[in-house]
């Protein structure tokens, strides 16, 4: 008789699971967890059949499982109704970095704690955004496909493609990514460096970047924080999204703000799909409002074959910096995060509940933390 089940949903890694031991956060590899889970004397229940209405595996297991553990790489979407038939789940845990798949305040209302791994893929991700940031500015995948079709049309590729040296680059949310987007930016060396958030960086930390700027590049004071985001956004030629998915984030990037942002600026987002109004963005990329848009974050995940960020293109048939979602789950960040998920069951699991506090979101039926929109404390 087992304690209790975990229920774990992940892709599936078919042929690659064989290829590659360390594609932890795949079906076939289940985190590396199982043993560990087992003698605990808890049953793991691992699946990757999550949409297939209300039959599907996740659906029939949530009926008696205390814990599930997803990815916001392939969501389980963990609605207030699958929560309402889940009368044993006590504990919701986020492999990665981002639980906007789980109904958050019906989880409050049931008392079931929300945890992730915070800061497991924050690198990871930062890399990826300034990645995007390349490939869009400079124009990198036009110039790559000619030469995948035996081309060499130089003009083709350069009539869109520019520096990302002395632009003015902004983030909507400055937690652990967007800072680190910051960081990595100096590099680059930007004209300004603008962020737009309701909670403050340091002193220290925006000190850091004005001392680094000015070290390597000979430019003061480049770091400004911007109370509005219309003017934020007005001011920028890259913007770049780094905030969680709530109520007050969700279609944030609407036509109305998009109308908002420089003619020809690029927009990237690693966020969460649902921060943009995908129809508008696609609009706007072709309408030559966006020069260009990049990410790696979809709604719904697995995005639809019709999505319209797949085929979106500017004028000059380029401006998509589109992959699927892979931005924080690199090998590196799945080992983080891969124990980090280890470390909350050995908490639960030991009765200590001593998690790190940072990787609480939820517990006892309110937020413990400030990220996920401004709100009362109860
Ligand atoms: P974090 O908690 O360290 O920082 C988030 C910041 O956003 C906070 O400072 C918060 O105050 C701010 N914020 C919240 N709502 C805002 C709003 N409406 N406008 C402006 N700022 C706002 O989180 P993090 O580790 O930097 O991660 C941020 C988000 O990135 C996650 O919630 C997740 O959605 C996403 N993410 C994506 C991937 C990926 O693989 N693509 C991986 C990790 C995280």
């Amino acid at each position: 008789m087992s304690k209790g089940k975990v229920l774990l949903v992940l892709y599936r890694g078919n042929e690659h699971a064989k290829q590659e031991k360390k594609l932890l956060g795949c079906l076939e590899n289940e985190l590396g967890i199982r043993e560990f889970i087992e003698s605990n004397g808890y049953e793991l229940v691992a699946t990757d059949d999550k949409d297939s209405g209300l039959s599907s595996q996740v659906d029939q297991e949530l009926k008696d499982t205390e814990i599930i553990i997803t990815t916001p790489f392939f969501p389980a979407y963990i609605t207030k109704e699958r929560i309402a038939n889940a009368p044993k789940l006590k504990m919701c845990i986020t492999a990665g970095v981002g639980s906007d798949h789980i109904d958050l305040n019906a989880a409050n209302e049931k008392k079931i704690a929300v945890t992730e791994v915070t800061g497991s893929n924050v690198v990871s991700v930062a890399e990826h955004v300034l990645m995007t940031m390349l490939v869009l500015v400079r124009n990198f995948v036009p110039a790559h496909e000619q030469v995948k079709k035996g081309e060499w049309d130089i003009a083709g590729a350069a009539k869109d493609e520019y520096d990302l040296e002395d632009k003015v680059i902004a983030t909507v949310g400055a937690g652990r990514i967007g800072y680190r987007v910051l960081e990595r930016l100096i590099a680059f060396n930007p004209k300004k460096l603008l962020y737009y958030d309701y909670q403050d960086l340091p002193k220290d930390a925006i000190d850091k970047l004005n001392q680094a700027s000015k070290l390597f590049n000979g430019r003061d004071n480049i770091v400004e924080r911007v109370e509005s985001l219309e003017d934020m956004v007005g001011q920028a030629d890259v913007v770049t999204i780094n905030c969680p998915l709530h109520e007050k984030s969700k279609g944030l990037f609407n036509k109305d703000l998009i109308s908002k942002m420089k003619d020809g600026a690029w927009l990237v987002n690693t966020a969460r799909g649902a921060i943009c109004v995908a129809e508008d963005v696609a609009a706007a990329v072709k309408s030559g409002k966006l020069r260009g848009y990049g990410g790696d974050v979809w709604y719904p995940q697995p995005a639809p074959k019709d999505h319209p960020w797949r085929e979106m293109q500017n004028k000059y048939n380029a401006g998509n910096a589109m992959t699927p979602h892979v931005s924080g789950t690199s090998l590196d960040a799945q080992a983080r995060y891969a124990n980090g998920v280890k470390s909350i069951l050995n908490s639960y699991f030991t009765g200590k509940r001593d998690y790190r506090p940072q990787d609480v979101i939820v517990i006892d039926g309110d937020y413990a933390t400030k990220a996920y929109g401004q709100r009362n404390k109860k």
